[in-house]
């Protein structure tokens, strides 16, 4: 939703994700619906979240009379019951809910999600169990990969990528990444220009190809 627009969002499923998700769309600002059949994980989020329901959202009257066709956003929060998983998000299409994310615990149910039609499938243990093999394997301190093969890194920057102002060390067309910010120890994150001189000890941000920023986070 933009700025301007609808700020409510039904959360079916309140287990660590959703819970997690919801409480964040609290701290942003944002009406949040929460919706669980379990009455104990309700109550317990009841004072945190703008509404709460126990209901069971695999029938679609139970959604209706929640008026979760009125929001345009819901999240589908989930995973272990694939069934109600995938009743559930065919329920919000039907009900032309126009943003529908969904998690989904497998790549198969993130399949059939999005055949659905789901417009947003998340699946939260594979992304992050390879975002924290890129952690483990290298020097990177962060690292996000977008869709086609884009990635943002934040890392101790190569020596190679000292001692000279950033337009002349010739990182860009040597490495085909290019450096947006820095951070020098003890100080707060600046943008990077063509004149920033990166010393040893500096953090930076890279983005690039997430194999050329791979490559070029190894370097040393
Ligand atoms: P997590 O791994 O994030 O904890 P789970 O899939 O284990 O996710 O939890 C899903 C939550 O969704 C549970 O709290 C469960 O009670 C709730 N849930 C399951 N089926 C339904 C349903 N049909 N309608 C509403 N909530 C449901």
């Amino acid at each position: 939703a933009d700025q301007h627009g609808d700020q409510r969002v039904a959360v079916i499923g309140l287990g660590r994700f959703g819970s997690s998700l919801a409480n964040e769309l609290m701290r942003r600002g944002w009406d949040v619906l929460g919706v669980d059949t379990n009455v104990q994980i309700v109550q317990r989020l009841s004072d945190d979240l703008t509404h709460t329901a126990v209901a069971d959202c695999t029938d679609p009257e139970a959604l209706r009379q929640l008026g979760v066709h009125e929001f345009t956003s819901a999240v589908v929060g989930i995973g272990t019951d694939i069934e109600a998983s995938i009743l559930i998000a065919s329920n919000l299409l039907e009900a032309e809910v126009p943003n529908i994310w969904a998690k989904a615990i497998s790549r198969q149910h993130g399949q059939i999600l999005e055949r659905l039609g789901v417009h947003h499938v998340v699946l939260p243990e594979h992304e992050m169990g390879e975002r924290v093999a890129h952690l483990v394997t290298g020097r990177m301190l962060d690292f996000i990969e977008f869709d086609d093969d884009y990635a943002l890194v934040k890392t101790v920057a190569p020596e190679v990528a000292t001692g000279v102002a950033l337009g002349e060390s010739g990182v860009r067309s040597k490495y085909g990444v290019t450096v947006v910010g820095i951070k020098r120890p003890g100080e707060g994150f600046t943008y990077a220009t063509a004149e920033t001189v990166i010393a040893k000890g500096d953090v930076i941000i890279v983005t690039g190809k997430t194999q050329a920023v791979e490559s070029f986070a190894e370097l040393s």
